[in-house]
């Protein structure tokens, strides 16, 4: 459901909850502000391990889908052998009354696959060491924010147009950004027929990336 979120606004949300539970319960809130009628999960080719890239391809040969988004997701944590109270965005949505994950109470139907045993999930508990408030302190070092190149910036007023929050004003030379009001969503730059718009990353983002 992260998906949702528009553009680089991912990483400010990732800035505002850097915890893992914390986090999670930002997820339920999309969810619960965005609930799709159909979720399907592509589980032809799973990855364990550390996701969102330095896990291992497993096989698993199936796809699953449901009416509620919670249950489907419990149901394939259960498949790959795990408490799905464990996973923090099932057990918050679920103790939030946004959909059922309590696997006993979940009906599989289909050709329901054989619980697995060979997954590694991702460690959380380096995260738990770290209080709430120094983790946000330091992510506050973490930002990525849309810049005019003056070079090639032809002032055609497009950018502007095209913001959906009016973080962008006309001025003599380029626009001027408020970075108050933007949502960092990149409109602006996909919208820029001179490729003027660039992003500026803190010392720690380039790093990161
Ligand atoms: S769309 Fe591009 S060229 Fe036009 S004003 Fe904005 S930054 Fe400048
Ligand atoms: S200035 Fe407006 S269009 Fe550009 S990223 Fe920010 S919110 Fe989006």
């Amino acid at each position: 459901m992260f998906g949702v979120v528009p553009g680089i606004r991912k990483s400010m949300h990732h800035r505002e909850e850097p915890k893992p539970r914390e986090f999670s319960g930002l997820v339920a809130d999309i969810f619960s502000l965005a609930k799709p009628h159909l979720n399907i999960v592509d589980a032809v080719v799973g990855m364990d391990g550390a996701g969102p890239s330095a896990g291992d391809p497993k096989e698993l040969g199936f796809i699953m889908a449901g009416s509620d988004g919670v249950a489907v997701d419990a149901a394939a944590a259960h498949l790959l052998g795990m408490d799905p109270f464990k996973v923090p965005t099932t057990a918050i949505a679920h103790r939030r009354g946004l959909g059922q994950g309590d696997i006993k109470k979940i009906e599989l139907a289909g050709d329901v696959p054989a619980v697995r045993s060979d997954f590694r999930w991702p460690s959380l508990w380096r995260y738990s060491l770290v209080p709430s408030s120094l983790a946000r302190a330091g992510a506050r070092l973490f930002w990525i924010r849309p810049v005019i190149d003056p070079v090639k910036c032809v002032n055609c007023g497009a950018c502007v147009e095209s913001c959906p929050v009016s973080a962008l004003s006309p001025a003599e030379r380029t626009p001027a950004f408020n970075y108050r009001l933007c949502i960092n969503c990149l409109c602006c730059q996909e919208i820029c027929p001179a490729h003027a718009v660039f992003q500026r990353k803190s010392l720690l983002a380039g790093l990161l990336r």
